[in-house]
This record gives structure tokens, sequence and C-alpha cells, in this order.
């Protein structure tokens, strides 16, 4: 077999698409392929997908395609323009590649699958590209794919703020519990951030007025936003959230309490976390400290006993416990537990509608960390599109439609 033919094969080029002949340099480490068509073929228009076009004029183009081994692989082709009779002069589509792109679209499969693993700037490194160009190609990609997303389907949402970039900026992750999958990545996180949801969803087939069930923290605009923007959702309130909030009334007592009794000291997390997930030493502390008729130690009880609150059987054994619980903690003479309790109070149907509806953030933050992972390796991004982009690519489950 000659080389040309081999190539030809192992390019998968179909007619008029032909290699007309290659060089390899092992100076330069690299591999050019050069392609061409006879004189005479026809092409289809692009626009039409009119038969049978002639060639009008060409222009020399070049595509980074997979590397040979180790060596770099270029292909080379003049591209012809047709007359098409209905719509004038178009450049033709060439099968390796899309319209605009200096990649074959397996170098860009490659690129992207690297990406969805790896930061852009390490994944630059070793296909030895800018990493603006690798940018480009996973904004492409990203936008494509996202205007063709069908969100017809989606009920039930989950959403919460993340930091964006150093400094103030936010973006509020909107997620199909169902999917499990990211929806959206708005910039903000107030009520007008549901708004854009609400808005894109309308754009990708889906319905405001759908959406039965949400899940989220306590946030006021949230709250605000939803009831604005979806207009049939029942909230539920994220239960590690509402246990945040009572384990934040215990270290509030702690830290009053320390400058009384200094052993408290550096003893935060053995009240913050659960007992399983304490080492020897600290299960020993904790029952040290436990013994000397503390302030602290009666808010880590009401704690404990909060997060009973989630094994009660029934939502109506959940809201007679709620309301005992609220009673004791509000009878604690610990002002901070008594401000939790309120706040508890305050959201009590969100709360409870956990009994109901059973959802909650987990991969919400899941997907968070994954985020955040990602821009610790990245250092950031230089811009909260480039985020939002690695978001979709990491956690969109979106249909990149690239060659296998
Ligand atoms: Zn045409």
């Amino acid at each position: 077999m000659r080389e040309t033919e081999l190539l030809q094969m192992a390019l998968g080029l179909l007619p008029p698409w032909i290699v007309a002949g290659s060089e390899f340099s092992i100076a330069a480490k690299r591999l050019d392929i050069h392609l061409d068509f006879p004189k005479g073929s026809r092409f289809s228009c692009p626009d039409c997908g009119a038969a049978d076009c002639p060639a009008y004029d060409t222009e020399m183009m070049t595509w980074r395609h997979l590397n040979f081994f180790q060596h770099e692989a270029y292909l080379h082709a003049r591209v012809p323009r047709v007359s098409c009779s209905a719509c004038g002069i178009k450049r033709v589509t060439v099968p390796w590649a899309r319209d605009g792109s200096g990649f074959s679209l397996l170098f860009e499969t490659l690129a992207m699958m690297m990406m969805s693993s790896m930061p852009v700037a390490a994944v630059a490194r070793l296909l030895e590209e800018h990493d603006t160009k690798l940018w480009r190609v996973l904004h492409h990609y990203v936008e494509e794919a996202r205007a063709r997303a069908d969100h017809s389907s989606v009920t039930r949402v989950a959403f919460d703020e993340t930091a964006a970039r150093r400094g103030h900026d936010y973006v509020s992750l909107f997620v199909d519990l169902d999917g499990p999958k990211v929806l959206l990545v708005a910039d903000g996180k107030d009520a007008a951030t549901v708004e854009k949801f609400s808005a894109d969803l309308a754009e990708h087939g889906g319905l405001a007025e759908n959406v039965t069930d949400v899940c989220i923290d306590m946030s006021p605009a949230f709250i605000k936003g939803t009831a604005a923007h979806l207009p049939n959702a029942n909230i539920t309130f994220d239960k590690f959230h509402a246990v945040k909030i009572v384990n934040e009334a215990v270290d509030l007592v702690r830290r009053a309490e320390q400058k009384d009794r200094p052993k408290l000291k550096k003893t935060r997390y053995i009240w913050l976390k659960n007992q399983a997930n304490l080492s020897g030493a600290q299960l020993g502390a904790l029952s040290g400290l436990t013994g000397l008729n503390l302030k602290t130690a009666r808010a880590y009880q009401i704690r404990l006993t909060f997060q009973d609150f989630y094994a009660q059987p029934s939502q109506e054994a959940a809201e007679a416990f709620l309301k005992k619980w609220y009673f004791w903690a509000t009878h604690s003479r610990l002002e901070p537990m008594i401000e939790a309790a309120k706040t508890i109070k305050r959201h009590w149907d969100g709360i409870l509608r956990w009994f109901d509806s059973n959802i909650a953030n987990g991969i919400l933050e899941g997907i968070n960390s994954l985020v955040q992972a990602a821009k610790a390796k990245a250092r950031g991004y230089r811009s909260t599109r480039n985020l939002k982009a690695i978001v979709y690519l990491i956690a969109g489950k979106l249909d990149f439609r690239l060659p296998a």
C-alpha cells in the first residue's frame, strides 16, 4: 500500500477528496498531509445543499490534526467556493473540520476530552497550542450544544450561588434534580437571577409553570425570586443549610463562653462534627467537656436533637418533633440558639416540605466542589465566561455531537 492510500484510509476521506501527497520532517517533528480534489469535481452548496455545484475558486487552508505518533500533523487543502445558482458564491464545508476552525474535528474531540478532565492551561501545554485557541473551541461547542439543549421535562430544580472569581463576583448554578445536570449558570445571586433562569427555561422548551419543586437555602432573594418567577414551585429548604444554621448557633455560644472557660478554646470542630467523624482524642475531649455543665454542651445537645428531626418517620411526626424542639431551643436562654430557632420557625413549611419532596442540594454541593476544584487547579479563570463554559462541560451533560 502506498502512503497516500494509507493516509487516505486513515483519514476516512470520501470522494472527491484525496490525499495528494505528504511530507514528513524528522527535524521539524511534523507530518504535513496535502489533500486535494480532481479537476472538474463537483461539490454541494453549504447553504441549500444543492449537489453538483462547480468550483468557482479556491483558498489554501491548514488544520492541525491528531498527532502522528509524537509528531504534530497538519492537513492542507485548497478549499473551493462553489457557484450555486440559488445562493451565489459560497465556501464548501470540508468533512474533516468545521467552518472557521484551524483544527480538524478529531483534534477538537481530543481537546474537548482532555479539557473535561484537566485544566485548559495544562491541555494547552500538552498539545503545544495557545490556550486562547482551546478556549475558543470549548466555547464554540458549549454554546452550540446548549442552544440545542431540551429542558422541556424540567420540574424539580435546585439552585445555589457560588463564588465566580476572586473577589465579589457570584454566579448561581441551576440544576435539574432529575438529570442531574446543570441547566444554567447565571450571573448574580438575587431575585433577578431566578428570572434569568425562567427565561432560559422557556428558550429551551421548558415552562416556568411546570416547575413544581425547588430546593434552595434560606436566601431571601431566592425565596422572592421563586415566588415571582416560578409560580407553581414549592420550596424545600436544603437540610444541610438548616443544620448549618443550628451549628453556627452552637459555635456562637462556644465563642462567647470561652472567655470564661478557656478549656473551650480550639474545640470548635469537636462541637461541629458528628460524633462518628471524631477521632479517639476528640471524643475523649468531648466527653470531658460535656461533664462541665457548659452552655456550649447544652447548645450541642439542642443541635444533635435538631438532626434527629430529619430521621422522623413522617411529616406529621416531624412537625410534632419540630414544635417540641422549638420550645426547648427558645427556652434555652442561649441567645444565638433562640435566634436560630426563630429562623427555623420562619422557614417552617419549607423545612417540613423535605418529608414530601425528599430533595436536597447534595448534587449541587457535589457539582460545586468539582467547580471549585477546577477553579483551584486553573488558578482562577480569566473570565466568568470561561468558568461557565467549564461548568457546562463537566456538569451540563451536553451533547457536543463530536465524532467518536
Ligand atoms: Zn445553494
